[in-house]
């Protein structure tokens, strides 16, 4: 079979690295049949995202040879609920310390995302990378961060993950998306927990994923209406955010899901 990668970035305002404001992204990895279809889709992302009418988008469709993509199992997924974004942040804090990263650390990637990461106090393009630490903010671009590029599930176990949690109601594209990206950078070296919600002014909800954990839905982060959003990697023994970036651009696709896919209980959770 051969693959290919098919992204998407869109901006206004011209290019993202001319300063234009971050709209949409995306990352497929699609069999060759489907590149047309998969252009289109990510085309009309763009076109007519909520945040705004991008005046820039690159589409880079690019083979990947077949035996550089590395297999991964999906994490598994559960809900935290929540009344409202106040207790969801204070639970997005939780989550983190139970990973080992101190309240402070914690809180400060919380107020990083609430306050627009970006330098202009927008959202950014990738991801701020964070020593879980020190503190320090690492990637060497702030407006663009780095990003996880050529990703996806293989149509197999989407297909099985979707059945094991349509249920739940969380077979749609978007948590699909973000659990393909959050098993991609949890499972990278370095990686001890991922703070993500969405810059959609539409779409309050988010997560905090790691390994032990898996990924933790928390169904309010944000005011609805709010263009601010953003993901946060905290990372350990990282000092070079480029070669970070690098593995996490390593192709690879979701192969596998996990024998629960949905676990719902603090007792299935403290079990793993
Ligand atoms: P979204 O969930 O698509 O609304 O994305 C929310 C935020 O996550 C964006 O504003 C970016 O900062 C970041 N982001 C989106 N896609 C990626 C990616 N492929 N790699 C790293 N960060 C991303």
């Amino acid at each position: 079979m051969t693959w290919y990668s098919v992204r998407m970035r869109a901006a206004e305002g011209g290019p993202h690295e001319q300063g234009g404001a971050h709209i949409s992204g995306g990352e497929r990895i699609v069999g060759e049949e489907e590149i047309e279809v998969m252009v289109q889709r990510l085309l009309r992302r763009a076109m007519t995202h909520e945040k705004g009418r991008p005046d820039f988008i690159n589409l880079t469709v690019e083979r990947v040879p077949d035996e550089g993509i590395g297999s991964l199992t999906a994490l598994p997924i559960r809900t935290r609920p929540v009344a409202d974004l106040t207790e969801g942040r204070a639970v997005a804090v939780e989550l983190l310390e139970a990973c080992g990263i101190d309240s402070r650390i914690a809180q400060y990637a919380v107020d990083l995302i609430a306050g627009g990461p970006a330098p202009d106090g927008g959202a950014m393009r990738g991801a701020i990378v964070l020593d879980a630490d020190t503190g320090e903010r690492l990637e060497t671009d702030p407006a663009r961060g780095v990003r996880i590029s050529k990703i996806d599930w293989a149509p197999d176990a989407l297909a099985a993950w979707r059945e094991q949690v349509a249920a739940n109601g969380l077979a749609n594209e978007r948590i699909a998306e973000a659990v393909a990206l959050a098993t991609k950078v949890t499972s990278t070296p370095g990686t001890v927990a991922e703070l993500c919600w969405s810059d959609d002014p539409g779409y309050v909800a988010g997560y905090v994923a790691s390994q032990r954990l898996g990924y933790v839905r928390i169904p309010y982060l944000k005011p609805l209406g709010s263009p601010l959003g953003g993901r946060v990697y905290l990372v350990r023994g990282v000092r070079d955010a480029a070669a970070y970036e690098r593995e996490l651009q390593v192709p690879a696709l979701v192969q596998a899901i996990p024998p629960q896919p949905y676990l719902n209980e603090e007792g299935e959770l403290s079990k793993r």
